[in-house]
């Protein structure tokens, strides 16, 4: 057992099936994850406890290639099978924010990415992707901010272990990550959608929708065959009034294929008033076969989807020199 796969539930129900006191479940959070101790000899409990706590190890993941700019960070990091996770810092004015990885691989094949290239090999668990946190704050020595599930995998692929670590990071005895800016990112799968609207205490919502049609998203994104678009928007909207928080579409901007101004206002059509917030992603450059837009077509995009009444910014971009794009570091060290 490892201590960072167990929420704060399931570490009271350990103690409570060992004869111990629940309540010590948040003082071992906050041993572990505030005072940063990693020997439960340290935590002031009785030979007794330290005992039955002694089947829980404490497993981090080894780095085994840093970055580093002035403004991102990113790590390739170890798992205990040999296989490999990316994760990226970015230094945001507000503070610092981590991007985590779900899977080793990915199956949703969309065209444009990286890591869609690197078919699933097995999901991560809710202790690697803790440990993802985890290891940004000691290599970076930082303190965590926020954190965006939009590394390499489909978290939604992986949904029971990305719910555990959203409850785990934003513990309040623990990393207290605040809610809000925790935000999971999916290509769209629609029965997960609702489920995470109606899972306790669910965190921000991201969907990538990069293209305004059908037609145009099933050759980008093979995905929308199964979910189209509207099945997509109709889930979104269930969130948004479910959890009265916004949903975000992320449309990355691919030169000549889905940055026309005719795009943005079908965007702006499909959208329809509801209260969906649009960032415009520059794509990061990789041998996939698509180049970024300019500068002045995102500008364009951007004008086109606020006249239409659509809220719309532009993705600040991060670690393009680190080669942050999905996937990029991993099929380098490999
Ligand atoms: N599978 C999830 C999360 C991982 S991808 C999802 O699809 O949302 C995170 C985001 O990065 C997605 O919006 C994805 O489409 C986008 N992305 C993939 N490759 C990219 C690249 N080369 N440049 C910019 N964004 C990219």
């Amino acid at each position: 057992m490892n201590i960072f796969d167990m929420t704060m539930s399931a570490l009271a129900d350990f103690l409570r099936e060992n004869g111990e006191n629940p309540a010590k479940a948040p003082m071992i959070f906050d041993a572990v994850y505030k005072q940063k101790i990693r020997d439960f000899s340290h935590m002031g409990f009785c030979g007794r406890v330290t005992e039955k706590l002694s089947a829980i190890d404490f497993v981090e993941l080894k780095t085994v290639r840093r970055l580093e700019n002035e403004s991102a960070g990113k790590l390739l990091l170890e798992l205990s099978d040999g296989n490999f996770c990316e994760t990226v810092l970015m230094r945001q004015s507000f503070g610092a924010c981590v991007c985590v990885s779900t899977q080793v691989g990915c199956n949703m094949g969309c065209k444009f990415c990286r890591s869609g290239q690197i078919k699933k090999r097995r999901n991560l668990s809710t202790g690697e992707i803790v440990g993802q946190v985890l290891a940004i704050s000691r290599e970076f020595n930082c303190k965590v901010y926020g954190v965006s599930v939009m590394g390499i995998g489909e978290p939604f692929d992986n949904f029971d272990a990305v719910r555990d670590f959203c409850e785990i990071i934003t513990e309040d005895k623990g990393l207290a990550v605040g809610r809000r800016h925790v935000t999971v990112s999916t290509c769209g799968i629609v029965p997960e959608i609702y489920r995470y609207a109606d899972s306790f205490r669910p965190t921000g919502l991201a969907i990538s929708l990069h293209a305004p049609n059908d037609e145009l998203r099933n050759r980008l994104m093979p995905i929308n065959k199964k979910y189209p678009i509207n099945e997509v928007l109709t889930a979104a909207e269930y969130y948004t009034n479910k959890t009265h928080k916004r949903v975000t579409l992320e449309y990355i901007m691919l030169s000549g294929i889905n940055d026309d101004k005719t795009h943005a206002k079908e965007l702006a059509e499909i959208i329809n008033g509801r209260d969906f917030y649009v960032n415009l992603i520059p794509y990061n450059s990789t041998d996939c076969g698509f180049e970024k837009s300019s500068p002045e077509k995102i500008s364009d995009f951007c004008s086109v989807l606020k006249e239409n009444g659509v809220v719309a910014t532009k993705r600040k971009e991060f670690g393009a020199e680190l080669n942050a794009a999905c996937g990029q570091l991993l099929s380098e060290y490999e």
